[in-house]
């Protein structure tokens, strides 16, 4: 499907140059959440730029087998667009995707989309008060731009030697390769974090030999899913209320249950340890899989059927270092070499990639702004990216919830942006740098003391060079609190109205 829809678009004559207000970059669950809030607000000059030919981003692409939401859908899905029809309280991948799709559809936001279009670089240009950007499929000017391209949307394949010297067939969990049949194959799986937890109970039953390799054992915790009635189903559509019920109860779990695993995880590292007790009885194998960091601190794998098929007769856990890849299998740091027909890498993620292509008022890309630190005010905008926005930015991000609870706030934060620029004649704002330092010196003191940096373990929530700048230091309210209104005072702002045209 390629729906390349230039209508709404408006293209200067002279130039060619498409002009629209809005440009978000990224058809994903907080891009799309954009547009249709947008929409639902009354403002219709957008285009959203997707490079892919689907909108989707994460359940467009991670499609491997049993690939599922860990938080509940209810609370895994807009808030301004519920769906009284999930069919399980942790739906699957295909449905996610479907949910997207329709409420995409049934909000008028299609036609904004534009498939397979990537904005390839773009630059503010200062006098004009916009951004210029340069797509794989022309030049577009935008007043605005809100990037929406995922924190965790690119695969981090790892930098392992000999990876290129396999015979055989390689690929990794966010690019699932359904063409390649696993039956009867000797397999090996790098990597054990939530994804390889999903996938490797599917693939076990059919695959000849699975060999997993663990770098370090997670903390798991019981799934608690189940099928969601046809009753339940009638009742939320006859009562929204009803649903609007179940979605507060759901936020109250994940807040105060798995929430308070990062707060406070003695009950729930009991839990999962009496849980690991009761599914895998070989001591040996429970020890490889008992973690040596508090609960929390790397994110919880929330699973019920990946440890007992470690216990399966064709499963090997592998402890011991990947030394490196031969020919024929993987070589591991005790000497043995694991022969394999197929690897699949579950290895995880680049943490905000900032594939960011655009160039801000001084030039440089966010990539070299942030070569000391990721910072953004409210995770939202940054010092010398005027009209830019981000969603999901710089500690926004969640382990216990639903990321949503956080794109929401910035959407809703991004709407009254523009409203107050549009109330008030405003051609361009600039959050100051004085309260981008002082709300990111509040953040760093807070993540400080949380279990992601006092834990003891190594996770895709720290950074190598600064620390934690991917998770938010506390509950979601906090968050909603912070971006509850646009704080124009701490913007920069040009006064310069040039009506769109
Ligand atoms: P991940 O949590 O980053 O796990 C990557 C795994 O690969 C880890 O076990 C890691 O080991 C291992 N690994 C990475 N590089 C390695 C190397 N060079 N050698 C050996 N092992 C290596 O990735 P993920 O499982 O794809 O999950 C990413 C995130 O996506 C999750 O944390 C979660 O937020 C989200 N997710 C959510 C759901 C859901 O249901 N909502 C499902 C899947 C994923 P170490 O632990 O030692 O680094």
């Amino acid at each position: 499907m390629t729906a390349v829809q230039h209508d709404v678009l408006d293209t200067d004559g002279d130039t060619g140059v498409d002009r629209v207000r809005v440009a978000i970059v990224g058809a994903g669950f907080a891009g799309l959440g954009m547009a249709i809030r947008l929409r639902q607000a009354g403002h219709h000059d957008f285009t959203v730029f997707e490079r892919a030919a689907e909108v989707g981003g994460t359940w467009r692409d991670n499609s491997y087998p049993g690939a599922a939401v860990d938080v509940r859908s209810h609370l895994y899905s807009y808030s301004f667009a519920p769906n009284p029809d999930w069919t399980q309280v942790l739906a699957g991948q295909a449905e996610l995707w479907d949910y997207i799709r329709r409420v995409s559809r049934e909000n008028g936001v299609m036609d904004h989309v534009r498939l397979e279009t990537e904005v390839l670089s773009g630059a503010w240009d200062e006098q004009a008060q916009r951004w210029r950007l340069q797509t794989s499929r022309g030049e577009v000017e935008a007043q605005f731009v809100v990037s929406a391209m995922g924190p965790l949307s690119r695969p981090s394949v790892p930098d392992l030697p000999g990876l290129g010297t396999f015979a055989g067939h390689v690929f990794h969990s966010g690019r699932w390769d359904h063409e390649h049949d696993l039956t009867g194959k000797r397999v090996g799986v790098i990597g054990t974090g939530s994804s390889a937890a999903q996938f490797i109970p599917e693939i076990q039953p059919e695959v000849a030999h699975l060999t997993v390799f663990q770098r370090t054992p997670h903390w798991t915790f019981p799934r608690l899913n189940r099928r969601i009635t046809d009753r339940e189903r009638a009742l939320y559509h006859r009562f929204p209320a009803l649903q609007r019920l179940v979605r507060a109860r759901q936020y109250w779990y994940h807040e105060l249950v798995l929430g308070s695993a990062v707060q406070n995880p003695l009950v729930t590292e009991t839990v999962s340890k009496l849980r690991l007790r009761r599914q895998v009885k070989d001591p040996e194998l429970r020890r490889k899989l008992t973690p040596g960091y508090r609960m929390g601190c790397k994110r919880i794998v929330i699973n019920d059927t990946f440890l007992p098929a470690l216990t399966k007769p064709n499963v090997d856990l592998v402890t011991d270092p990947i030394a490196r890849i031969t020919p024929t299998g993987v070589l591991t740091a005790d000497g043995t070499e694991h022969l394999l027909d197929t690897i699949v890498l579950g290895t995880g993620f680049q943490v905000m990639p900032v594939a960011d292509p655009l160039r801000g008022r001084a030039g440089d890309t966010l990539t070299e702004r942030w070569a000391e630190r990721r910072a953004a005010h409210l995770g939202t905008s940054v010092h010398g990216f005027p009209n830019y926005f981000m969603l999901v930015g710089p500690n926004t991000a969640t382990g216990h919830t639903s990321i949503l609870l956080y794109a929401e706030p910035q959407i809703e934060y991004v709407l009254q942006a523009l409203e107050h620029a549009d109330r008030h004649g405003i051609g361009s704002f600039e959050v100051r740098q004085s309260a981008q330092d002082a709300y990111n010196v509040g953040i760093q003191e807070r993540l400080a003391t949380t279990v992601w940096t006092t834990g003891g373990c190594d996770s895709w929530y720290l950074n190598e060079r600064d620390g934690t700048s991917v998770l938010w230091p506390g509950f979601t309210w906090s968050f909603r609190k912070a971006l509850r209104r646009f704080d124009h005072e701490n913007y920069e702002m040009t006064r310069t109205p040039r009506p769109h045209a």
